[in-house]
């Protein structure tokens, strides 16, 4: 399988080639170049399979020579039984709703799903490549910790993650800092997350450095990410459907950067009788007026008790914009273009026809995810975390909608307690964690004290 960029600017590379990249070198977003189809004979026969046979079975295609599938095999149940459920990403029923459950991870978030898998496909190409990997990223809280929960231990992989000294909660804070591996490395920053992020987008851009060092980001354009992610929307039908191809079902996903959504859609392109895909937003609300009005537009970024899908720009959306536009790599950087130059876009109104056939989309606001929460404890007993609330809200009313929960109630306890007044009970991995050591440096948010830090570090570990 050969991997393309979104802007049509990178030579095919295989599915190494697009992991170990992560974004495009022309600053697109990779792809693969024909989606694999699945007959209705394999939906039938995999919807009795476990969910890491069934990754074996759809991520195998996309991944091809790159990795030999006994060894996919091996790899990806290594990924897996980092989690604490026996079925990894089990659905269960909540009153007239289902809820597939992505969150039984070792950081009680979904990105466990992708992260955990990305850190073995790491460590796997780089053994093969003889190379070695320092990553670098900032966080506001949820991704870094899945990060380094995904490479924590490995050979040939250092992790530096910034995050805002004091700004981050202290569940988060310490799920990060209590990890004493000694390729992780935690660095609080006496400054904002913006002023993280900066940081790093500096030193990536520094090209002398980052080749030097040899740095790579784990954000969510990387394509294993998503590829991981599909698995989970055939492993929910399958339970459902019993393998019945005339079983159509629907989806609500809590969204943020837009990369859960787009393996549901990359797994209907696939093949998988899905009905509706329903992007549920909170109050930052740029993808739903996009599917209302065609129009993508940004604004500014509202702060919400759903912290994790606080964006303005949604980095995956340009994956789907360029099967809208017709795989045309040179619509795609007009339209890019447009939206750097006056802050938003608009598509043609067929494609607008297009969008709403494939999507639908809600907004919640707080006020209704506290509602949300409330309401689904006090008639089901279950309780919701405030992210996993908006998929539920935007979906009330419909029939026959899977809602994905993104987060453990317990890790958002402070949302939960405003709406229930009392907490859910913790998890394993989130128990204890406030009694546990921790290792972190404390560094000036300035671009030089995080290059020394990195340069010392490493240079202290003989790279
Ligand atoms: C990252 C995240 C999301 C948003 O997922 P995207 O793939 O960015 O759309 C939703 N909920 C939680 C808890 C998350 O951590």
């Amino acid at each position: 399988m050969q991997y393309v960029s979104t802007r049509g600017g990178v030579e095919p590379v295989d599915f190494a080639g697009a992991v170990m990249m992560g974004l495009g070198t022309d600053g697109g977003l990779l792809l693969p170049s024909t989606v694999p189809q699945v007959s209705a004979g394999a939906l039938r026969a995999w919807s009795q399979l476990s969910f890491q046979d069934l990754a074996v079975e759809i991520m195998a295609p996309f991944v091809t020579d790159a990795i030999p599938r006994s060894d996919l095999v091996d790899l990806i149940d290594r990924s897996y039984t980092t989690f604490s459920h026996r079925e990894v990403t089990p659905l269960v029923q909540v009153g007239e709703q289902r809820i597939l459950e992505l969150f039984h991870g070792p950081t009680a978030a979904f990105k466990d799903v992708a992260l955990q898998f990305l850190g073995n496909v790491f460590e796997y190409l780089l053994e093969q490549s003889g190379g070695r990997l320092n990553i670098l990223g900032a966080t506001s809280g949820d991704t870094g910790s899945a990060a380094i929960a995904g490479v924590r231990g490995k050979d040939r992989i250092q992790i530096f993650i910034l995050h805002p000294a004091g700004r981050v909660s202290p569940i988060q804070e310490r799920q990060m800092t209590t990890v004493l591996d000694a390729n992780v490395h935690n660095i609080a920053i006496c400054g904002t997350f913006d002023d993280g992020q900066q940081i790093v987008k500096t030193l990536f851009n520094d090209l002398g450095f980052k080749r030097q060092y040899e740095l790579g980001a784990v954000n969510s354009i990387n394509w294993a990410r998503i590829l991981a992610q599909i698995a989970y929307y055939f492993y929910a039908w399958g339970r459902i459907s019993r393998g019945d191809p005339a079983c159509r079902i629907s989806f609500s996903v809590p969204t943020g950067n837009f990369g859960d959504i787009f393996a549901g859609y990359m797994a209907k392109r696939m093949g998988l009788p899905v009905d509706r895909l329903l992007i549920a937003t909170n109050r930052n609300d740029i993808l739903t007026r996009f599917v209302t009005t065609g129009i993508y537009a940004s604004g500014e970024v509202h702060p919400t008790l759903s912290p994790a899908m606080d964006i303005q720009i949604a980095s995956n959306f340009e994956r789907y914009l360029y099967f809208l536009v017709g795989q045309e790599p040179a619509v795609v950087r007009r339209l890019l273009g447009e939206m750097d130059l006056r802050g938003r876009m608009q598509v043609t109104a067929e494609q607008s026809v297009a969008v709403a056939d494939d999507f639908d989309s809600a907004s919640v606001t707080d006020l209704e995810i506290l509602e949300q929460i409330r309401e689904t404890h006090d008639h089901d007993g279950y309780i919701l975390d405030p992210h996993t609330a908006v998929g539920v809200r935007a979906a009330s009313g419909r029939s026959d909608f899977v809602c994905l929960a993104t987060a453990h109630p317990a890790k958002f306890s402070d949302a939960v307690r405003e709406a229930i007044g009392i907490e859910a009970p913790p998890p394993p991995c989130l128990r204890g964690l406030l009694e546990k050591k921790t290792r972190c440096a404390t560094l000036d948010a300035s671009e030089d004290a995080v290059r020394g830090y990195i340069c010392d570090t490493l240079a202290a570990t003989g790279y």
